[in-house]
């Protein structure tokens, strides 16, 4: 046996190769059935959290539209036209433009209903065409690693390909053709605190059309650059493997303890979805003409695992099965007579809630609904972008990394206007 067998220089080819898919029957036990397909693997960026370069590589390697358009068919066939492409980034598929063309036209010649939703990067707007042919070929949400607000955040985890200057241009781009977006926010970055953590979303609320926002704790999975690099530094990362999940702090930080990191955690999913921002947020999607009953339901199934379960969205669902038996060898299994009393009251104590936040959230909606003024709502954050480096805003002037960030950019742009003027 070697010690390592590193295929990451000879990766096979992905193309005219069979596809896997989970059959229907299997697809149909989601709530909402999603067939889930690659069209490609691999990222070229370098993120240092990201495990992706060490699972499908950094070279991408792309299936074609033959592939694409066969695994669509055949889940229509069986009843299922939303699907999730699974591409890390699927802006970086070399075969995009080949994808969305067949999707476009299974929609628009042979009138198929499909949907789907992507994980795209936050220059994906810069790509011509990218995100109108999305939506014609049925884009309805895209995933977005925004991951910070911070220059020098961005930069210390590799992400330098994330440019604050461009964040607001691209959500606009997106909510342009009425399809909504979700953001990955990382929590625990050098020079994060609670307080700063509180302002940053604070400042994405009033000036970034962000739609949902989802957080996680910076956590060093094995595999990544982040946990290469801790453990050759000797820090401290938590043994147990089972809590690198998304709730628990598994690692020092540089600027906050391991209770603080978790004590922000919970407290900033009720900052941002605090009840005056969802009104927002719904005013924003009803003013924008995208689907608000897609939204609303969104807000419940995101801020409600997290309200209700106590549980990231990713790690929740309708209804959460639990049993007597399932829990950890270490733990004692507690007597039939404790477990299923505590495991009802539980229950209750999590649904009937639930159940009249939702009620409260559809009241909201109806007299947003109702609104003779719901088509002209515009704030900061929806006003359409001229030239946003001319733009005033505090994500640009909050720190000094973004102050740098924002100079720099100004003078890209002032020498590249004067190189064009000169060629003229
Ligand atoms: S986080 Fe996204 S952009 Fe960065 S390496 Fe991973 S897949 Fe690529």
């Amino acid at each position: 046996m070697k010690p390592i067998y590193n295929f990451l220089n000879d990766l096979p080819d992905l193309q005219d190769v069979p596809v896997p898919f989970l059959p229907n029957r299997n697809v149909r036990r989601y709530a909402r059935s999603i067939g889930c397909f690659d069209a490609g693997r691999g990222c070229p960026f370098s993120c240092s959290f990201c495990t992706i370069i060490n699972v499908q590589g950094q070279k991408s390697r792309y299936r074609n539209g033959d592939d694409v358009e066969e695994i669509v068919r055949s889940h229509i066939k069986g009843g299922v036209d939303t699907f999730f492409i699974t591409d890390d980034n699927f802006a970086r598929n070399r075969n995009w433009e080949e994808i969305f063309d067949r999707l476009i036209h299974l929609r628009e010649e042979e009138r198929l209903e499909v949907y789907f939703v992507m994980q795209v990067d936050t220059l994906c707007h810069k790509i011509p065409n990218f995100i109108e042919k999305a939506q014609r070929a049925g884009c309805r949400f895209v995933f977005l690693g925004l991951e910070n607000i911070n220059s020098d955040s961005l930069l210390a985890a590799s992400k330098g390909q994330n440019r604050i200057t461009e964040y607001r241009k691209m959500l606009q781009a997106w909510h342009s053709v009425r399809v909504m977006t979700y953001c990955g926010y990382i929590l625990g970055f050098p020079g994060d605190t609670p307080a700063s953590i509180e302002r940053d979303i604070e400042i994405i609320q009033k000036e970034l059309p962000v739609d949902l926002l989802e957080f996680f704790i910076l956590t060093p999975l094995p595999g990544s650059v982040d946990h290469r690099e801790l453990y050759m530094k000797g820090t401290w990362m938590d043994p147990d493997l089972n809590k690198y999940d998304l709730e628990h702090a598994c690692r020092e930080f540089d600027s906050m303890s391991r209770e603080e990191v978790e004590g922000i955690y919970h407290n900033v999913w009720g900052i941002y979805y605090s009840w005056e921002y969802i009104e927002t947020l719904i005013r924003r999607t009803t003013a924008a003409g995208m689907h608000v009953p897609r939204l609303v339901s969104l807000l419940f199934e995101f801020y409600g695992s997290y309200k209700f379960e106590r549980l990231h969205p990713l790690q929740s669902g309708l209804f959460r099965r639990k049993s007597r038996t399932a829990c950890r060898p270490e733990f004692p299994m507690e007597s039939p007579f404790v477990y299923y009393p505590k495991r009802l009251w539980e229950m209750f104590r999590t649904y009937v809630p639930a159940t009249l936040w939702l009620s409260k959230l559809l009241l909201l909606w109806w007299k947003i609904h109702r609104d003779p003024q719901k088509k002209s709502y515009l704030d900061l954050a929806t006003t359409p972008v001229e030239n946003q480096l001319d733009e005033k805003l505090e994500l640009f002037e909050v720190t000094e990394a973004a102050r740098n960030t924002v100079a720099k950019a100004r003078e890209k742009q002032q020498s590249l206007s004067e190189a064009r003027e000169r060629t003229h």
